[in-house]
């Protein structure tokens, strides 16, 4: 029995813990367009983002 994933997005089977080409470029899209928010806002899971402060402090 193979171990692997679908992807929710787009239906392409992965390997566990591997992550979609097609998540990563939509992340890429929204990095672009708010440059802020990719510095301070985290990622989490169920699409939702957190501030990451620490990470605020370093950039400046
Ligand atoms: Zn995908």
């Amino acid at each position: 029995m193979a171990y692997y994933r679908i992807c929710p997005n787009c239906g392409c089977s992965l390997d566990p813990g591997e992550r979609c080409d097609c998540m990563e470029e939509k992340a890429k899209e929204k990095k672009q367009r708010n440059q802020f928010n990719e510095l301070a806002l985290v990622p989490e899971k169920g699409g939702q983002f957190r501030i990451d402060f620490e990470r605020l402090r370093t950039v400046g």
